[in-house]
């Protein structure tokens, strides 16, 4: 199998592989009422979220997780104001509108951070019943001040949701220090587990919103429906409403017992190092980056913007050498820059780290824009040293 090196879907761990191995659980099984137990409770530990959070562990995608917050939050007539990075927190305003919300969108250029004092802004108008950002935006490695933002919310009496799709697990986010109201992501990123898990945590201000609503969600997706689950599972007891995916369930501890055992200052730390160190070896080769700025370029992915003469099948050159990187996702400049995944399990093996900087320098040195291969790594070898 190629290194696989996109923002998500990422390298899994042999620990992960392992413990999803094996016969397909029931959801009624001794053992996987004990994961599933233990995986609501590591969740809270990840997420840096206090007791009274609840935790969410439902069968889908980030898509999913983010019409959950949506749905369970906002209701036809509220307002919200979405603090959009790229495509993704698009997608999440789009979601809202089609719930009826009034969507104020604080937009930014591609590559910029939503402005703080524009979201202040939006939300002193009024009539904000919620504040939606996404933390790493994948379509621009553009990752917002999530602190700035909550502490926004708060002063306003808005809910904050948070899409950590490609973030949680990876990037700094202190759920309850920082009063953040619905932070998910899916099973696929950093949390380091194959596709197919919506994962969520909410406050209990985000409780309570469910509780208030008039125009119910979706069944599927409603919290209420999904509580007595999570707080029966959490009780060591098993109780139904819709089949859960039990292999990746039983897989989720491991995973997330992986990130607990590193320890979250360490394991955002590494991040940090390792963001640091690609953006090193691609200034060494003469790239600069989507992100305007390296205050707000995420640590989980990198991306980055294609030389003059090079074009978007760098990807399959990249390839070639074993590697798998994406292209651009962000709609107008799709053909213009390239990303690269680092986060995860894949941080704890450097070799496989250089061999991505290797590949993608040598594929824009056969592409026709020089590289000093050798220069590239020793620049990313200085950084992730420490
Ligand atoms: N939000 C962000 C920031 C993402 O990166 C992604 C996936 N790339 C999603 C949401 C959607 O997740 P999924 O593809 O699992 O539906």
């Amino acid at each position: 199998m190629p290194l696989l090196m996109i923002p998500g879907p990422i390298e899994v761990s042999d620990r992960v592989k392992e413990a999803a191995a094996g016969a397909p659980p029931g959801h009624l099984a001794p053992d996987f009422i004990e994961s599933f137990g233990a995986a609501l409770e590591r969740m809270r530990r990840v997420w840096l979220a206090g007791d009274d959070a609840q935790p969410f562990i439902v069968a889908g995608s980030g898509t999913i997780a983010m019409e959950m917050a949506v749905v369970n939050l906002l209701e036809p007539g509220q307002g919200a104001v979405v603090a959009s990075s790229g495509y993704f927190s698009q997608r999440i305003a789009e979601m809202a509108r089609r719930r009826g919300v009034e969507v104020t969108m604080v937009e930014a250029e591609p590559g910029a951070a939503p402005a703080l004092d524009a979201v202040e802004a939006a939300l002193a108008k009024g009539g904000c019943k919620a504040l939606l950002a996404t933390h790493v935006d994948t379509s621009t490695g553009v990752r917002v001040d999530a602190k700035a933002l909550a502490g926004l919310a708060r002063q306003h009496d808005a809910l904050f949701v948070l899409d950590g799709v490609c973030a949680t697990g990876a990037e700094r986010l202190e759920m309850e220090a920082w009063g953040v109201d619905v932070y998910l992501t899916a099973s696929q990123k950093a949390i380091g587990l194959p596709a197919g898990l919506a994962l969520l945590v909410a406050s209990r201000r985000a409780l309570a919103a469910r509780a208030g609503l008039k125009a119910l969600p979706p069944m599927s997706l409603d919290f209420e429906q999904w509580l007595p689950i999570m707080e029966a599972y959490e009780a060591r007891q098993p109780k139904y409403f819709s089949t859960p995916a039990t292999t990746l369930v039983k897989a989720l501890p491991v995973g997330l017992d992986e990130i607990l055992e590193h320890g979250m200052d360490a394991r955002f730390a590494l991040h940090e190092r390792a963001g640091r160190a690609f953006r090193a070896a691609w200034a060494s080769m003469g790239l600069t980056l989507l992100p305007k700025d390296e205050a707000i370029a995420a640590n989980s992915l990198s991306a980055v913007m294609l030389p003059d003469g090079v074009g978007p099948d760098l990807v399959a050159a990249v390839k070639a050498r074993d590697v798998v990187i994406a292209g651009g996702l962000y709609p107008s400049l799709k053909t213009q820059y390239f990303r690269v995944g680092h986060m995860g399990v894949v941080l704890t093996r450097p070799a496989d780290l250089e061999k991505t900087v290797r590949a993608v320098g040598e594929a824009l040195d056969e592409k026709g824009h020089a590289v000093d291969v050798d220069a590239a790594v020793k620049a990313f070898q200085a950084v992730f040293a420490g």
